[in-house]
């Protein structure tokens, strides 16, 4: 299938954006239903959602997602924040100027609740809470990631390296994706939060009701938040409309994050949504339909994946490599590389719970069908 535009530059810039943000390259078939290329979208303006919320785009540059929604909350108090973006000037003026359309200062909000710790989203927050006193909050499992990812990141390089090695990246291409996420420390002010929320918290925000959902999977502390007022899911990188979520394997990601995703997935099912406000892309209503494509999505990767372990025993890089992604393996470089393969071994880390394919102790690992899987292929 031939590559489309949406992805490519996808790919081409999320390596530059690095550190666990993202979106891995799309299986060809991830998008197909989905319409135009979101590069070819209208850049979003300043948006009013409902009485006193407000949608405001805040730019990621040289980043195909262009942009990160941050939701705005009227109060008495003063503004509240969902998101923030990267820590860049521009991205601030940006921030600062779409809340003085909607009639508030940076100086004035009280607090930024963060869906998790990629640098679009938490990135900024420091400076916001620096100009106004807001609070920030996370959930513990992002929280506690914060000084090994962007303080001292030297002990999570090294287990990054390890992991790279076991999964059978050529020795030329250690260093390089080994360091594929350093750039982006940049963009983050690695700030502590001054708010835990738990699955269930409901944070202070007054005149909203809001609840915060643990959904862990495309990053170990990911929040949604539901309003219940309004029947709003706020999704952040969670569910998006068009783009599947990175789910990646590494050293921070937990025993099985694509297991821990797929849960986070029904948890949402049982919500009454009138309209999901994600960080990226646009606002959609169908939710349900929505958590069932993902699902579907992968369904079909896990049938893939047994196919090429169908063939005989691989290492994960090598599957990764015989998988379909929407250009060619050779032209998947850098950070974009590392989340691939990273992705792949999700999966092979959820078949492996559940049975169905087996890896041995080796540098590099060897996956293969289990037993019982490959009786069960060779009787049909
Ligand atoms: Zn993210
Ligand atoms: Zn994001």
């Amino acid at each position: 299938m031939r590559p489309r535009l949406h992805d490519l530059r996808s790919s081409a810039v999320t390596s530059t954006s690095g550190s666990g943000h993202g979106h891995a390259p799309a299986p060809p078939h991830a998008q197909r239903a989905r319409g135009a290329a979101a590069a070819n979208d209208p850049f979003p303006g300043v948006e009013k959602v409902r009485p006193g919320l407000w949608s405001v785009p805040v730019p990621l540059p040289n980043n195909s997602l262009r942009y990160v929604l941050v939701y705005v909350f009227e109060t008495d108090r003063g503004p509240y924040l969902m998101d923030a973006g990267w820590n860049t000037d521009d991205a601030f003026s940006a921030l600062q100027s779409g809340l003085s359309e909607v009639g508030c200062d940076v100086a004035d909000v009280q607090g930024v609740m963060v869906t998790h710790i990629h640098p679009d989203h938490y990135g900024l927050a420091g400076r916001i809470r620096e100009a106004s006193g807001a609070w920030i909050s996370l959930h513990p499992a992002d929280a506690e990631l914060i000084h090994d990812r962007y303080d001292e990141p030297d002990d999570l390089l090294q287990r990054v390296a390890a992991a790279l090695r076991r999964m059978g990246a050529p020795t030329e291409e250690l260093e390089p994706l080994q360091n594929a996420a350093m750039p982006v420390r940049a963009l983050v002010d690695p700030v502590l939060p001054d708010v835990l929320l738990e699955d269930g918290a409901r944070p202070e925000v007054p005149g909203w009701d809001l609840t915060a959902i643990w959904t862990p999977g495309h990053s170990p502390g990911h929040l949604c938040f539901y309003e219940a007022r309004n029947e709003l899911m706020l999704s952040g990188d969670h569910v998006l409309p068009r783009i599947t979520p990175n789910i990646p394997f590494h050293p921070q990601a937990g025993a099985n994050p694509l297991g821990d995703f797929l849960k986070s997935l029904d948890k949402l099912e049982p919500y009454d949504v009138h309209e999901v406000l994600p960080a990226h892309e646009y606002r959609f209503d169908d939710l349900r339909t929505r958590l069932e494509e993902l699902r579907q999505h992968h369904r079909d990767r896990f049938t893939e994946v047994i196919a090429i372990l169908s063939e005989g025993p691989h290492t994960a890089w090598d599957i990764a490599s015989h998988m379909r992604w929407s250009r060619s393996w050779d032209d998947i470089a850098g950070f974009m590389r590392r989340a691939a393969v990273g992705e792949t071994v999700s999966h092979l880390r959820a078949l492996e719970i559940d049975g169905v394919v087996q890896v041995d102790d080796g540098e590099p690992a060897l996956w293969s069908l289990s037993e019982g899987t490959a009786a069960q292929r060779n009787k049909r």
